[in-house]
């Protein structure tokens, strides 16, 4: 009865499946967790709530476990259809010449979703909702090894908003910020899936497009900025920005690449702005 009390109290789901995978025993935690009643829960077989997988999957699962069990992470499906996150450890028994496969259920759902919120946050730019400056270059990184790696061509495009400081000073932080969000979403709208964008400073913003040799770059970026120099932003003035392009060279680093779109963008600036302008290595 001791035994009886701990499985009946714990703060974890348990569940005791028979061979054909109905449910032998079970506790009032488990029955919570699914939404059902415990009366309910001993007309269940396991495929009532496993997610994603089928009958035929869990009667093989439950043919084959062997003594030491399984630890994984998983979701089951509620009575009322919802899924929740799930960290399972079953283990296999045998009581009374019949084979029963235990099953702790915690239910996760909460750490999930903070791990979810954890992930977004250390790799987003919450004013954007682009990739931060950490994420992205992470992203470059990666894509700079790869192109290296199978010969294929890689375009980079830096570009800063023009006289930003001015847009702030005359219209506040908040305007400022909204233009911010306008820009980026008319970026987001010009470009392919799989480029990748991020926030690499202030008003500074970077592109990614892998394959793309020069000419595509080149086009990209003057597609981006006659759209935003024709996007309205509630503003009397235009909103422009400057573009600094360049394509990966053979043997070139991170730095070396930054380095090079940076010296573009400048360029683009010191050239009268609102425009684009690459570099190539010497
Ligand atoms: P330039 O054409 O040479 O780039 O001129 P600029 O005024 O844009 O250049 P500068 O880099 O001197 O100024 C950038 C301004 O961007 C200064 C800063 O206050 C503003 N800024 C940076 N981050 C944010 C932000 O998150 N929100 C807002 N509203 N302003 C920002
Ligand atoms: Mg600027
Ligand atoms: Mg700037």
């Amino acid at each position: 009865s001791l035994w009886h009390a701990l499985f009946a109290q714990s703060r974890d789901g348990v569940v005791v499946l028979d061979q054909t995978g109905k449910v032998y025993e079970t506790n009032q935690r488990f029955a919570d967790i699914l939404g059902y009643t415990m009366e309910e829960m001993y007309q269940l077989h396991v495929w009532d709530w496993a997610h994603g997988l089928t009958r035929e999957d869990l009667l093989g699962m439950i043919r084959d476990i062997d003594g030491d069990g399984h630890h994984f992470e998983t979701q089951q499906v509620r009575k009322d259809g919802s899924l929740v996150d799930i960290e399972l450890s079953n283990s296999r028994t045998f009581f009374r010449g019949q084979k029963l496969i235990l099953c702790i259920c915690r239910d996760i759902t909460e750490r999930k979703a903070a791990e979810r919120r954890i992930r977004y946050l250390a790799t987003t730019d919450t004013l954007t909702g682009t990739s931060n400056r950490g994420e992205f270059s992470r992203r470059l990184a990666e894509e700079i090894a790869r192109a290296h790696r199978h010969g294929r061509p890689l375009g980079l495009v830096m570009f800063d908003l023009d006289h930003f400081k001015r847009i702030n000073d005359r219209h506040g932080h908040d305007a400022g910020d909204a233009v911010l969000r306008g820009v980026m979403e008319v970026v987001r709208q010009r470009v392919r899936l799989g480029d990748a964008i991020g926030r690499w400073g202030g008003e500074e913003f970077m592109l990614l497009l892998p394959e793309s040799a020069l000419p595509n770059t080149l086009v990209t970026a003057e597609r981006l900025r006659a759209g935003i120099e024709a996007q309205r932003f509630a503003l009397a003035e235009r909103v422009t920005a400057s573009f600094g392009v360049v394509v990966l060279e053979r043997g070139e680093g991170f730095d070396a690449l930054v380095k090079r779109a940076d010296v573009a963008l400048y360029r683009a600036k010191s050239a009268g702005r609102n425009r684009v302008e690459t570099v190539s290595k010497d």
